[in-house]
C-alpha cells in the first residue's frame, strides 16, 4: 500500500495503479457523536480497502455536501457543484500520472453529486476508471442480519453509533433519547434542514447501538465492498475483450 508518507522514489518503484479516496464529511451528528464521524469511518474503511488492494491511499476529503446540516454548529460544507469539481481534478491528476482506477469510498449519504460525476468521468477520462463505492449502499441489503432498524436509521442512528462504539468508544457521549420520534422520508432533506425536523440532529435509533453490531457492520462493508470491486473488474475485462474482438484492436 502507498500513502502520502511515501516518496517519489517509492511511487516509481511501485506498479500500483489503483487509488482509494476516502470521502467523509464535517457535520453535526447529534449530541452523542463527533462532527467528524463520516470522515473517521471513511478513513478507517479506505485504509483497510487499500491494504487489501495494495492501492494508493489518498488523504480524505473531510468536507463535502452537508448543506442539510448547516444549522448544526460545527458543520462545514461544500456546495455539490464544488465537490464535483474537486473530484474531477483529483481524477484527472491520477489519470495523468498513470493510475487506471480511482475508488471513491464515500461515507456521507448527502453526496448525491458523486454519482453523476462518476458517470461523466468514465466517459471523459480514457484509461482511468472511476468507481463510486458507498459502503452503506453495498452492505444495506444485509443490514437485517445485524440491526433492528433497516428503515429510517439514516443519521447518527443505530448503524453509525454502533460503528463508532466499535472503533472509538471514547468519542461516543450520552444519547438524548427522543420520545416518539417522527420519522420523515429521507427525501425531506431536499426541503428542510435536519435541525428543523429532528430534536437533536440525529435521525434513527442510536439507543439500540452496540459495539458488537459495529464490529459486524465494518466487516460486512469490507466484504461487500471488495465483492463489488472484484465483480466490476471482471465485467470490465470482459467488456474490453469483447470490444477488442469486435474491432480487432
Ligand atoms: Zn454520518
Amino acid at each position: 500500500m502507498l500513502t502520502i508518507f511515501h516518496s517519489k522514489k517509492d511511487f516509481e518503484a511501485s506498479d500500483c495503479r489503483i487509488a482509494v479516496l476516502p470521502v467523509g464529511a464535517t457535520e453535526q451528528h447529534g449530541s452523542h457523536l463527533p462532527v467528524g464521524t463520516d470522515t473517521i469511518f471513511a478513513e478507517h474503511f479506505s485504509r483497510r480497502l487499500a491494504e487489501e488492494l495494495d492501492a494508493y491511499l489518498l488523504p480524505a476529503i473531510a468536507i463535502s455536501s452537508s448543506i442539510e446540516h448547516r444549522k448544526g454548529k460545527g458543520t462545514v460544507y461544500l456546495k455539490s457543484d464544488t465537490l464535483a469539481l474537486v473530484l474531477r481534478d483529483i481524477a484527472e491528476s491520477l489519470q495523468y500520472s498513470g493510475f487506471t482506477k480511482l475508488i471513491i469510498a464515500n461515507f456521507h449519504g448527502g453526496n448525491w453529486i458523486i454519482k453523476p460525476t462518476v458517470r461523466n468521468l468514465n466517459r471523459e477520462l480514457g484509461g482511468l476508471q472511476t468507481v463510486l463505492l458507498y459502503a452503506g449502499d453495498v452492505a444495506r441489503p444485509r443490514y437485517g442480519e445485524i440491526f433492528n432498524h433497516v428503515q429510517g436509521d439514516i443519521h447518527a442512528g443505530e448503524m453509525e453509533t454502533s460503528l463508532m462504539l466499535h472503533l472509538h468508544p471514547e468519542y461516543v457521549s450520552d444519547i438524548k433519547v427522543q420520545k416518539n420520534p417522527v420519522l420523515f422520508p429521507q427525501a425531506y432533506m431536499d426541503y428542510f434542514d435536519v435541525g428543523e425536523l429532528t430534536a437533536d440532529g440525529y435521525w434513527g435509533f442510536p439507543e439500540e447501538a452496540t459495539a458488537e453490531k459495529g464490529s459486524k457492520v465494518i466487516e460486512l462493508m469490507l466484504h461487500e465492498g471488495l465483492k463489488y470491486i472484484e465483480e466490476l473488474e471482471r465485467v470490465t475485462l470482459e467488456v474490453k475483450a469483447r470490444h477488442a474482438r469486435e474491432t480487432g484492436q
